[in-house]
């Protein structure tokens, strides 16, 4: 595909008149920050050299891949002043499934800051399977997440379930999560990028590598300045784990897309017992960080308990991990 850019949403309609003079089926695609000209593959050959000459265009890019803008993406991102991916310390992020209550989460927060992490993570709107499990505190939990992350200089991962509530997860968020139920959810995937943050990218639980890259396509033309993938397991066959962790797809996305991983071993595992030995599996592969679920009391978490890695464990699991570096 052609993907033109332009320097200004301006120029749109003469620059539209000049690639239809050529020959050219173009289809306008206006993202929050920058605005495209989408070539039909089946209109008529054009020098690529004479696009780039007209005025206001900013780049062409031609390209046999679904997600342009994603393959260009930088192999290190900055989220917020913390450099996530190739060359780059290992990012971890920490915190509990959901954030239960404003004690919960302050003391979390001061534990996972002292075993290194540099992301709090907890769920205020919580994706459930059943409508009778626990939801989450929503827009107050926000605010406790917040505050505690800050106290403790950390930054804040925190999942969006519906456009509607995308300004307010935008505006306590360091890194906006999509859950993996969510990943096919365009609408949602254009209004999480049109807030202009980072975006963390859960894999669907039967997501193919390209429909995954394509949904974080949607993020960075809607706006977002940058998505991180998280691989959190794909649905197995074999309920000893809860999902089956794609080792393969961390490493391929890493070593030849270069693209930025962290790995949920919580999710994709749902034991406590095997996130070590699988935290220790994402870095080889060169993943760019993990994310661990933890809690005060595993036994009583009102989600994901069995998955919760005690907090006395975190710290000198990072501290290995640490050790690790990419692997690469
Ligand atoms: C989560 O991270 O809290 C979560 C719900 O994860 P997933 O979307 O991977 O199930
Ligand atoms: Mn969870």
């Amino acid at each position: 595909m052609i993907l033109i850019t332009l320097q200004t949403p301006a120029e749109a309609k003469l620059i539209r008149q000049r690639l239809i003079q050529e020959g050219l089926w173009v289809r306008l695609l206006q993202g929050e920050r920058q605005t495209f000209f989408w070539v039909d593959p089946s209109s008529a050959k054009v020098d690529l050299d004479y696009l780039r000459s007209l005025p206001g265009v900013a780049e062409v890019i031609e390209t046999p891949s679904p997600h342009p803008l994603i393959d260009k993406q930088p192999s290190q991102l900055d989220v917020e002043g913390i450099p996530v991916g190739f060359g780059a310390p290992p990012c971890f992020i920490a915190g509990p499934c959901s954030i239960e209550s404003e004690s919960q989460v302050q003391f979390l927060a001061e534990k996972v800051a002292k075993a290194g992490a540099a992301f709090l993570r907890g769920g205020a709107f919580k994706p459930r399977t059943s409508p009778y499990a626990f939801q989450g505190h929503g827009a107050k939990a926000l605010k406790w997440l917040r505050d505690a992350a800050d106290q403790y200089h950390l930054k804040v991962v925190t999942e969006v379930l519906d456009t509607i509530d995308v300004p307010q997860v935008a505006e306590t968020a360091d890194l906006i999560q999509i859950g993996a139920r969510n990943m096919y959810n365009y609408a949602l995937l254009k209004s999480a990028g049109r807030a202009e943050k980072a975006v963390l990218l859960k894999r669907g639980f039967s997501a193919t590598i390209e429909e995954w890259l394509s949904a974080g396509e949607y993020c960075l033309m809607h706006g977002a300045k940058a998505v991180i993938f998280c691989e959190r397991g794909i649905r197995g066959f074999d309920s000893n784990t809860r999902n089956l962790i794609d080792i393969g797809a961390v490493a391929l996305l890493s070593h030849v897309k270069k693209l930025p991983v962290v790995v949920d071993p919580s999710h994709a595992v749902g034991r406590r017992d095997l996130i070590p030995a699988l935290s220790r599996a994402a870095l080889a592969a060169g993943a760019a960080g993990v994310m661990i679920e933890t809690h005060q009391s595993p036994g009583e978490a009102l989600s994901d308990g069995s998955q919760a890695l005690p907090l006395n464990e975190v710290g000198p699991l990072f501290a290995e991990l640490r050790h690790m570096g990419r692997g690469f």
